[in-house]
Formats: structure tokens, C-alpha cells, sequence
């Protein structure tokens, strides 16, 4: 298991949030320290009490002047869009002038299945917040650069779709509210006949399903303001990876009602499951359907999901490094032979699991911009 992700950043030349944050110390150490302390690991909330980005529920706090609709994400007439934009530029605190915010939509277009990470350069900036099918949520600070991801469900409905992003400055006034269509494009999923017999054929009431999706998602959609890591996730298993994400599964000839959330990996009960990547356990449990279960919070949105396991070796609260054991491989639930059930859900969307260990482009927030590549007025249409 890689565990030069900490290199990763320091070759990349970019600084980190902290300058206070030591490097020699073991990841596990360092997010001991910083979770007790409720600081961020490598990105942190931004100091000012005034204008917290990070508010509990994931919601950004509007600047004191301003609606919570207009600090979430709302359209706002087209004077306050004018004022917004012809703050751009402007003198901010000590005479600075502000440039004006660089937003990098990364990939444009998407498509199912995939996640969207989304950068903006916006030096001197004190808070931005991307607004996403009628959710908003506030983007992580690093250095001069705002980040977050959210996921496109494997079936969302295809074609343009709207997406809105804001920026404030140090006194909490709007340098940017912009908005932009992101295209969905579809993909060809691979579709299954499954067959289960036996007991686990009673496992395959809807109901059943829904309960466990119902008591799993407190713990895999919230938006921890921190990032936990820093480069490509390790599969999760030495297995062979045996199904993929996407495949669309009728079960016992029935109609096509679900997805294959994740990856599967093949193995024996018993054998090791690791943390594909740092993070906090954010729940450690059972349900009927995915039997023995974990999930890994690694911040911004981010989780990891393991199942059917024989054994859970850690529990809620935990913190985890890459490549931990975690786990042992079983075939607890709804699961024809011992297999680990491994899903990457971002923003509460289960996504394709294969590009964050880089099998397909990884969605690198430290990535280099190139600032030909930005959004601009053409392709930004300002908020009406
Ligand atoms: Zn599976």
C-alpha cells in the first residue's frame, strides 16, 4: 500500500494550510491531534468567526449583509449581480486588489457515474460555495485555491444541468456569483441476471433495501471540512476485481431495479481489508442487506463503504490511515460467495470507484490549473 501521498504535495511545491503542520509525524498522529483539537488536517475552516464557511449542517454562512439564500446559491437580481461582478477586482483590505476568481469545472461534460471535482483560484478570497441541484455547499480552503467534489448518480437523468458558484472576499462581500450548465452524457451500463436462492432470496424485498440505504446515509453524506487525504486511493483488497460499477442487475429474472453501487473484489472469508485511503470511521455496523459493514469519512464529502465483511476491526470515531486493516472479507448479507462490496459516495451519490485509484483520471484537487482551461464569460452566464 502507497503511502507517499504526503511526498505527493511537498513534490508539488504547494504549501500547506498550516504552516505548523508536521510532516514527519505519522498521518495517524497528526489527525489524532488535529480531530481532538477540531482543527482541519490539511485544510482548515477559515479563521474568521464572522464568516465561517463551514457551518455544521455543510451550508455556508451567509456574510452579514446578505441573505441565506443568496450566501447558498440563489438567483439574485440582476443589480446585485452587477454589484457582485463590479466588485471584482476591487480594492479588498489594505489596498489589495482582488483578480477576479478562476473556476475550473474538471471533468466538463460528465458523465454518469463520474465524480466532478470543482477548483477555484481565487487569491485573497475568503470563502466560496458551489450550489448543485438544489444543495449548496461550501468549498474547502486550500492555500489560495477552493475545492469540492460532488458525484453523478449512475442513472441521473442525461443532458444540461445547472450548476452556480460564489465567492466572497475578506469582508464578506461577493466577488463572483456565476452560473454554468454542466452536460451529463450517458454511459452503457453492463446489465446482469442475478440469481439468489435459498434464505437470501428474502433479502431482496425493496423494503429491505430501503431500510438499510435509510440507516447507512447519516453516515455517508455529510460534509466534513476537512481533507483527510492527499493523493490516489489503494484498493481496498488484493482480490480480483470481479464486477464493476454501473452494472445494471434484474435479480431471479425480475425487471432491472437497482445498481451496482461499487467494485467488487473476489477473496476468501477472512482475508484482509485495508482503508483505501486516511479518514475517519463514521459508522462501523450491520445491516441485512450489506451484512457487516464500514464507512471511512475522508472529508470534503468523500466516503468509502465496505461490505459483507466476516469482521469489522475498527469502530465508530477511529481514525484510519491508508492501508490500515480494517476489515476481514466475508459474505455477511445479501452475497452468493465471500466477496468485499467496496463504494465511493460523494455528497451522498454513490459513484465509479475506479477513478480514485486512478484506473480512470483521478479527481486530484492538487492538481496543476492551467488557466486557459477556466470557465469564462462565454461559458459562464451570470445569474438571473
Ligand atoms: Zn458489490
Amino acid at each position: 500500500m502507497s503511502h507517499s501521498d504526503e511526498l505527493t504535495k511537498e513534490q508539488r511545491g504547494l504549501p500547506l494550510q498550516s504552516p505548523s503542520y508536521p510532516l514527519r509525524l505519522s498521518r495517524r498522529t497528526v489527525l489524532r491531534a488535529l480531530v481532538g483539537a477540531g482543527a482541519g488536517v490539511l485544510l482548515t475552516a477559515c479563521g474568521g468567526d464572522r464568516l465561517d464557511p463551514f457551518a455544521s449542517n455543510g451550508q455556508p454562512t451567509p456574510p452579514p449583509s446578505r441573505s441565506a439564500d443568496e450566501a447558498a446559491g440563489a438567483a439574485q437580481p440582476q443589480s446585485q449581480v452587477d454589484q457582485a461582478t463590479s466588485q471584482s477586482g476591487e480594492q479588498a483590505d489594505g489596498g489589495v486588489e482582488l483578480p477576479e476568481p478562476l473556476v475550473y469545472i474538471i471533468p466538463s461534460p460528465a458523465s454518469q457515474g463520474q465524480t466532478v471535482l470543482v477548483l477555484i483560484e481565487a487569491p485573497g478570497a475568503h470563502a466560496a460555495s458551489l450550489s448543485w441541484q438544489g444543495q449548496a455547499f461550501s468549498l474547502l480552503k486550500s492555500e489560495e485555491r477552493f475545492l469540492g467534489f460532488f458525484g453523478i448518480d449512475a442513472n441521473a437523468p442525461v443532458g444540461p444541468q445547472s450548476l452556480g458558484v460564489a465567492v466572497w472576499g475578506p469582508r464578506g462581500e461577493q466577488l463572483l456569483w456565476q452560473e454554468t450548465v454542466i452536460e451529463i452524457e450517458s454511459v452503457e451500463w453492463t446489465i446482469d441476471n442475478i440469481q439468489i436462492d435459498g434464505p437470501n432470496a428474502a433479502l431482496l424485498e425493496p423494503a429491505i433495501r430501503r431500510a438499510d440505504e435509510t440507516a447507512r446515509l447519516p453516515f455517508q453524506s455529510s460534509l466534513t471540512p476537512q481533507l483527510h487525504w492527499l493523493g490516489v486511493f489503494d484498493p481496498p483488497s488484493d482480490g480480483q476485481i470481479t464486477a464493476l460499477y454501473g452494472e445494471q442487475r434484474s435479480f431471479n429474472g425480475g425487471p432491472i431495479e437497482e445498481y451496482h453501487t461499487g467494485i467488487d473484489f473476489g477473496g476468501e472469508t477472512g482475508s484482509s481489508v485495508t482503508a483505501a485511503n486516511s479518514g475517519i470511521v463514521s459508522w462501523a455496523g450491520r445491516t441485512r442487506r450489506r451484512g457487516n459493514g464500514i464507512i471511512v469519512d475522508h472529508g470534503a464529502g468523500v466516503f468509502t463503504g465496505y461490505y459483507h465483511l466476516s469482521e469489522v476491526l475498527q469502530t465508530a470515531g477511529e481514525v484510519v490511515e491508508q492501508g490500515d486493516l480494517i476489515a476481514r472479507m466475508g459474505a455477511t448479507g445479501l452475497a452468493t460467495g465471500p466477496h468485499l462490496h467496496w463504494e465511493v459516495v460523494v455528497r451522498g451519490i454513490t459513484v465509479n470507484p475506479l477513478p480514485w485509484l486512478q484506473l480512470l483520471e483521478f479527481p486530484d484537487p492538487f492538481q496543476e490549473l492551467n488557466p486557459t482551461n477556466a470557465l469564462t464569460s462565454t461559458n459562464l452566464a451570470q445569474g438571473s
